[in-house]
């Protein structure tokens, strides 16, 4: 079936509109009328070949909201008009120990991504959620239990907010714990709302003195401005979790001085170019850890959307029309939006 869809041809071409092709819903697959798509950061890294292995034409996109337009005869949790969403991730082998555990993201066969994943559809790479419809089996969509008007607000849960939920629930972020969240766009916009709605005494670290008020209303406990040395000096040793989500390459070991002994920095960013290697010894003299963390499962997925949804957690957005992808990019690497672009997909037409 022919959809309409943003994508680009190319690392350097703009991003334009495309006639692509969904396959017709088979037993196991649920068709999604896509209202709303959130804008990531990994959509401009992929587009744009920032990351090796970008397939063309490319359409990003995984933080999809909308309502069911069909169903396949072996589909159960859902029916036609069931607003639902999509996020970073449409198939995985469904039998290895990872899946089994329902932590998809770590399939030891390889996960399919929402794009840029190789697939038996044309153009033999998936496409992402800048177009009007998708065709998803069932066990990747997600149950959205918040109120309609909120659509919009929640396309950024699929993928800034799991990948927030996810660290922050494995690590145990909660009463008692002092957490700090690392750059405050659209990935740390959500850490902070649901550190501090998980009960963690929650510390924003900003490059952008603009966002220190908005760090509070957010539900940021402090907020320290990463550039003044003496701001960081005052955070030393004081942390049991760091979750850095930074898009570009920085110095680990600021923030490794800043773990408690025992305590964990956690990369969620993922740049283009390298950390520079961190020193070993503030590792070795506070048994400290660094680690990573890739979005999270299905079932842990809509578990933070149920968790949101309890604590009326919702993304901070901007909404644009698809025409204003390519603008959004450009004010997205300048931290120029408060804090999540989401493409009002009613614009393709
Ligand atoms: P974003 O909205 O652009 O936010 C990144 C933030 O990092 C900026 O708002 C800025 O915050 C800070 N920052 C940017 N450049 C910086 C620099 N040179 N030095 C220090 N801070 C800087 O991006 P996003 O969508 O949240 O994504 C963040 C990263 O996570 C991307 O690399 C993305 O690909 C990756 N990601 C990973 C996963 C995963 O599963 N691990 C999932 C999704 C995305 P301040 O203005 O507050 O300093
Ligand atoms: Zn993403």
């Amino acid at each position: 079936m022919t959809t309409k869809a943003y994508g680009a041809h190319g690392a350097d071409k703009p991003m334009e509109p495309l006639a692509i092709q969904r396959r017709a819903p088979g037993p196991l697959d649920v068709q999604i009328d896509i209202a709303f798509c959130g804008i990531c950061h990994s959509d401009l890294h992929t587009v744009r070949s920032e990351w090796p292995g970008t397939h063309y034409p490319c359409v990003p996109g995984h933080e999809i909201v909308g309502q069911v337009t069909a169903v396949g005869n072996q589909v159960t949790r859902f029916k036609v008009g069931d607003t639902v969403g999509v996020g970073c991730l449409v198939d995985s082998c469904q039998h290895c120990e990872s899946c089994d555990e329902g932590l998809e993201q770590y399939c030891e066969n390889g996960w399919t991504g929402t794009y840029n994943s190789p697939t038996p559809d044309a153009p033999g790479h998936t496409l992402g959620g800048y177009s009007q419809r998708i065709v998803v089996t069932e066990r990747f969509v997600l149950k959205i239990g918040h109120p309609k008007e909120q659509l919009a607000a929640v396309a950024p849960l699929l993928c800034a907010g799991i990948t927030t939920y996810s660290p922050l629930r494995h690590w145990q972020a909660g009463p008692g714990k002092r957490v700090g969240i690392v750059g405050i766009g659209g990935l740390g916009h959500m850490g902070i709302k649901i550190a501090h709605a998980m009960g963690a005494h929650t510390v924003a670290f900003t490059t952008s003195e603009s966002k220190r008020a908005d760090a509070h209303r957010l539900g940021a406990d402090e907020v320290v401005i990463s550039k003044d040395p003496e701001q960081m000096k005052a955070q030393t040793g004081r942390f049991d979790f760091i979750l850095d989500t930074v898009a570009a390459s920085h110095t680990l070991d600021d923030y490794i001085a800043l773990l408690k002994r025992d305590g964990t920095l956690c990369l969620v960013g993922a740049p283009d170019h390298p950390h520079p290697s961190p020193g070993v010894f503030p590792l070795i003299f506070g048994r400290k850890s660094i680690a990573g963390s890739l979005i999270g499962g299905l079932p842990e997925t809509q578990e933070m959307l149920d968790f949101c949804a309890k604590h009326n957690i919702v993304a901070d957005i901007e909404t644009i029309p698809a025409q204003k992808i390519d603008e959004a990019y450009e004010r997205m690497l300048k931290s120029d939006i408060k804090y999540r672009f989401v493409i009002d997909v009613a614009s393709m037409g």
